[in-house]
This record gives C-alpha cells, structure tokens and sequence, in this order.
C-alpha cells in the first residue's frame, strides 16, 4: 500500500501567506525519491504482497493509493495541495469543473430533496439542475443573488442544499456569503459554491460558511489554457468521504498527468493573479472613458453594486470582467471582435491569453434579467503588456466606428 503523500507539510503551510502555500503545499519529496515535483504515477492496479493486505486495502479508500480510480500519489499530490490553499482538510479532484459541480450536486441531494440554485449561476449547471437533477425528483428552485439573508423565506423543509457562484456568470453580481450561509446552517443545509472567478487566494469560501467550495481548476489554477479539471474542496470529513464515495461510484476520476499539469500551474497561481488583475484595472480603468462603454461589470470597481461585499470579503479580484457596450448589429460585431491582433474568441478564461467573446444572448434569468439594453461583452485580461492589449481595443473600436459610418 502506498502512502498519502504530504499531511506533516501540509499541516505546517497551513499557518503560511499564500503564496508560500501555493509554492510549496503538495508533494512529499521524501516519498518521490528526493524529486522536488510529484512524479506521473499512471495505475489502475495496485499491486500487494500478501492476502491480508489485499483483503483490507479498502480501508485505504479515503486517503491511500489502492486503485487507479480512487486516486494515485500524483493525484493526491495536487487534492493535498488545493485543500491546504482552500484551507479545508480535503480535495476530491474530478475531470473537468463541470463534473465536480455535478458530482457534489449528485452526493448531496437525492429524490424528494429540494435546492436552492442561485439565479446567476453558470450555465451548465443551470441546464444540469433544469434537465438532470429534476429527472431524479430533486426540486429545483433559483434565488435573487441579492437576497442575503432572505433567502431564509424561500427555504422549505425538504430544502437540503443551497448552490452559490459568485460573481455570478456573465452578469458579475456578488452574493452575501456570510449572510447566505448562516441562514442556511440554522436550518441544517448544506451550502456549495463555485469560486472559480477568485480562486481560494481571493476568496475563502470554507472561512465564510460555506462547506463545499468548488473550482474549475481549467480556469486559473491551471493557468495554461490546456488542461480540464475540477476540485471540490470541504472542511467536513462526512462531506468528503461522501463526495469521494460517489465519485467512485459514478467512475469519475482525475487523469494523473492532467493533475500533474495543474499542479505545474498552481505555482504561480499567486503571481499570475497579481497581474490579471493589474491588467484588467488597467483596461478598465481605460474603457470607463470610453464613450461606447455604458457599464463595466467588475465587483472590484468603486463604481460596482458588488463592491461593498467585495471589499468586506475578498482579497482581490481576478481577470474577468463585463462591458456593456452601446446596441450592435451582427454586421458591426464582426468589424469588431473578428480583427483583433491580440484577444482572441473562445470559451473558457483563466489562461495567459486575454480573450474577448460577446455575452449575448442573454441567458435566462428568474429574479434578475441581465442588461438588455446594450451588448454585453465578456473580456479576460491576460498576462500580456497592458498598454498593447489598450491598443488592440483601440483598434477594435475604431473599427466598429467606421462600421457604424461614424
Ligand atoms: C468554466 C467554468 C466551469 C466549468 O468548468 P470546466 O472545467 O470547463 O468544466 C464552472 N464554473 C465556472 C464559473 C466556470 O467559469
């Protein structure tokens, strides 16, 4: 049987500045024949030297090596890793974001359950609850992001979880962590939210109430723009052995080398933050006076309905930020975003590459309709020197300019 890599270290980093822990929180290098980065163990089989041994390596299912599915050295390495960052105790890590979202759904709520999603949540996870959950006999519901502590009135008995994201997607409005948690720990429910948007370094979803806090590790953890993973992070050892349970019964498992690659990015997660967020201040603060610009939707803006919780809870903020720009056809969207010499059109973000997509059309709302005035436009700044992606923009505006005869 082969050893969990790391606690002892693990336990020390606890008490150290981020990004100390995002330096050094993993691997074990006493366990790796004194290398530095966790080696790529691929396994499925794990292989024992006497029947005893055999007959009780599922004892090892929570933190040991025993099948590839349930994890390898290289695996733990990086859940050891994120969980030291999150501040929990411990990681389960899955393929992609979307399916840690879906499995931490699935472990928590079963027929008859009731969730509370909120309304500006991701997606795909929006179409995960409308289309899947529901098949299963989960009722699913959505509340405003902005109703704090009166999301206590929506509650009903059978109300077993409530899913957050913020900023919400697209839409960037902030939820009152605290606030929402606390009404839902006095009625015994479980609380999940998706950080993606400020990684555990900006803000700390497990020191605000919450006990699961997920991550599309694809985003920033990563880095790179080359890699899917998710992770699930949770203070709870119930939680996490519930979560890992599930995940073994759906089959899900994390690939070793996309682990490894990750762990790889986690690195410089600190240092790359650092500058997506200067970069994405300095575009904003050159698109506020911008005459196409209406609104600029980062929560990390004076200017912001966000800002007041930002400020209170959170340590920064990331890359990724709204515009909405006055109304445009189809024929000025591609003067517009099909020219640009440096942002480029894709989905996802968090990578080194800055990224400009349009946000429309809208997605549905509930409680909250997203601006329908204007475009709304969706740009991740990058790693690159401001002053050339200020540039590209200009560029990109004159050119809308002139599709506009102006
Ligand atoms: C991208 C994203 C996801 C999904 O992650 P994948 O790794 O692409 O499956 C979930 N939540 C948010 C907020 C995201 O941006």
């Amino acid at each position: 049987m082969t050893q969990r890599p790391s606690p002892s270290t693990g336990d020390a980093l606890l008490a150290m500045r981020d990004a100390t822990r995002v330096a050094h929180a993993g691997p074990a290098p006493r366990l790796q024949g004194g290398a530095l980065n966790p080696p790529v163990h691929r396994a499925s089989t794990i292989v024992y030297d006497s029947v005893e041994k055999y007959m009780a390596r599922h004892q090892g299912l929570y933190d040991e090596v025993i099948y590839g599915l349930y994890g390898t050295q290289t695996t733990y390495a990086l859940s050891n890793a994120i969980a030291t960052i999150e501040g929990g105790q411990h990681c389960v890590l899955t393929p992609s974001g979307t399916s840690a979202i879906t499995l931490a759904l699935s472990a928590v709520l079963g027929a008859g359950d009731h969730v509370l999603a909120v309304d500006s949540v991701y997606g795909p996870t929006r179409r995960f609850l409308d289309e899947v959950l529901t098949r299963f006999g989960v009722a699913v519901d959505y509340f405003d992001p902005l109703a704090g502590a009166a999301i206590a009135d929506q509650f009903r008995d059978n109300t077993r979880a409530v899913y957050m994201e913020a900023p919400g997607s697209q839409t960037f409005e902030m939820i009152d962590v605290p606030a929402v948690t606390a009404a839902a720990c006095r009625h015994g429910i479980v609380t999940l939210l998706d950080n993606t948007w400020a990684t555990p370094l900006y803000f700390r979803p497990l020191a605000h109430g919450v006990d699961i806090s997920i991550a599309s590790a694809t985003k920033y953890l990563s880095g790179h723009s080359d890699v899917m993973l998710g992770a699930l992070s949770t203070a709870s050892d119930a939680l996490y052995e519930t979560l890992k349970d599930v995940a073994a019964r759906f089959g899900i498992c994390a690939a070793p080398d996309d682990c490894y690659l990750v762990h790889r990015g986690l690195r410089t997660l600190d240092v790359r933050l650092e500058r997506h967020q200067r970069n994405a201040r300095a575009l904003i603060g050159w698109l506020e006076n911008r005459a196409e610009v209406r609104r600029i939707l980062y929560p990390g803006l004076e200017s912001d309905p966000g800002y007041a919780i930002w400020q209170r809870d959170y340590l920064g903020a990331s890359g990724l930020f709204g515009v909405l720009l006055d109304p445009m056809d189809m024929r000025e969207a591609s003067a517009f975003f099909d020219h640009f010499d440096l942002f480029r059109m894709g989905s996802s973000w968090g990578g080194y590459e800055s990224l400009i997509v349009p946000a429309w059309p809208a997605p549905i709302r509930r409680h909250r309709p997203p601006p329908s005035e204007g475009a709304l436009i969706r740009i991740h700044a990058g790693l690159e020197d401001p002053e050339d992606l200020i540039a590209d923009l200009e560029r990109g505006f004159a050119r809308l300019g002139r599709a506009r005869g102006q």
